[in-house]
């Protein structure tokens, strides 16, 4: 009897593990990444027409965290290649996640627990990408340039401000291009050594969040316990970045480390994806004294389309958020901060894009206005922060 009760729970293991490995990454995927506003999207022929002419460019995607392939237009979540061509975006940051702590919330959050480690087993990734965040990078460079070689000139990832301008250029003629870059959500892929950033950068990585949902060894998150600011480590940090020339991204960051990293930037820095305190509170998103300081740095803010950057996930809350940050900060320093894929219920999916164009219409935002918003403000921080090469 025991005998039979013992095999009965071993093949009962045996059968959730093989599940775990065959379809946990994907269930977690198609669970985690939503979409509000199904596809396809109409928007008026004026405004289809002004976003045709746009260079787009949205600075913070997850898609490389799921198992899907960038490459192939799929249904799951809000982004692949083709999904992105549709929504005529020019530039899209792809992010690397490395760690996010169980029971992940926006208040606090240790750092002693890790959710990546499951999915990065889950999707078969090299046993090195279990224990190391520094390799968990890698493994998502590698996995964005796989993509770019497969993807028959529909992805170009970029390094230097000179590849940016040329690939833009490109564009005006062959529309069908997302040229594509890669950041760090959270340096604690560092590891803890300095050394680490010319890794980070040999991998491509150009722009990077100091900090994700805990405290580390650089700064300190919003969603931290101590919430404290730059640690001297992260001071060395922030000045290396800025002579290599990886963008310095205030997405999820403290707001003590705001404070430290604005008083010593000597270059713009960005928040990759957030929102507006004044529309809609939440301890990650920036206050009107924040987004003044914002713009005397010259940076820009990417407006997030998920509800809890902006309170009203839909293309006209998308807009209204826009609306207060040009307000407060200026039209030179705002920008998109989708969020997509990354675990978040989206507003739209990337074939949407052209809905913000036409909410920003609406909000009475001039043709010129918008094309700074949808992209060209951001545009301008790359070609400035970027390695010239
Ligand atoms: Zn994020």
């Amino acid at each position: 009897m025991i005998r039979k009760v013992a095999t009965w729970l071993l093949a009962v293991v045996l059968l959730a593990v093989l599940a775990f490995l065959t379809l946990g990454a994907s269930f977690v995927d198609r669970r985690m990444n939503t979409v509000i506003l199904k596809p396809p999207y109409r928007v008026s022929p004026a405004a289809q027409a002004l976003h045709a002419k746009l260079r787009v460019a949205d600075m913070h995607d997850d898609l490389l965290l799921w198992p899907r392939d960038p490459v192939a237009r799929g249904t799951v979540g809000s982004t692949d290649i083709p999904r992105l061509l549709d929504g005529n975006i020019a530039v899209e940051i792809f992010s690397t996640v490395s760690k996010t702590p169980r029971g992940q919330n926006y208040e606090s959050n240790a750092g002693n627990s890790d959710n990546i480690t499951a999915l990065a087993i889950a999707e078969h990734r090299p046993i090195k990408t279990w224990t190391s965040l520094l390799e968990r990078a890698r493994w998502t460079s590698l996995k964005a340039h796989d993509a770019a070689e497969r993807a028959n000139g529909s992805l170009i990832l970029v390094t230097t401000a000179s590849e940016l301008a040329r690939e833009l250029a490109g564009r005006e003629v062959k529309k069908n291009v997302v040229i594509g870059l890669l950041s760090v959500e959270g340096l604690q892929v560092l590891e803890g050594k300095l050394e680490n950033l010319k890794t980070l950068y040999s991998l491509g990585f150009r722009m990077a969040g100091l900090a994700h949902f805990f405290d580390n060894d650089v700064a300190g998150s919003a969603h931290g316990i101590a919430k404290g600011g730059l640690t001297p480590f992260g001071r060395e940090v922030v000045k290396k970045m800025e002579e290599k020339g990886i963008i310095v991204d205030l997405a999820h960051v403290s707001s003590k480390t705001v404070d430290d990293v604005l008083a010593m930037a000597t270059r713009p820095v960005v928040v990759s994806h957030g929102g507006v305190a004044a529309v809609c509170p939440g301890p990650r998103n920036w206050t009107d004294d924040q987004l003044r300081r914002l713009a005397s740095n010259g940076g820009v803010i990417g407006i997030g389309f998920w509800d809890a950057a902006i309170c009203d996930a839909t293309p006209a809350g998308v807009a209204k958020a826009i609306r207060h940050a040009v307000d407060v900060a200026g039209v030179d320093h705002v920008g998109l901060g989708s969020d997509w894929d990354g675990a978040i219920n989206a507003a739209f999916d990337a074939t949407g894009m052209p809905l913000v164009t036409e909410a920003l219409l609406a909000q009475g935002f001039s043709e010129d206005d918008i094309a700074k918003i949808m992209g060209e403000n951001v545009i301008r921080i790359l070609l400035q922060g970027l390695p010239k090469g």
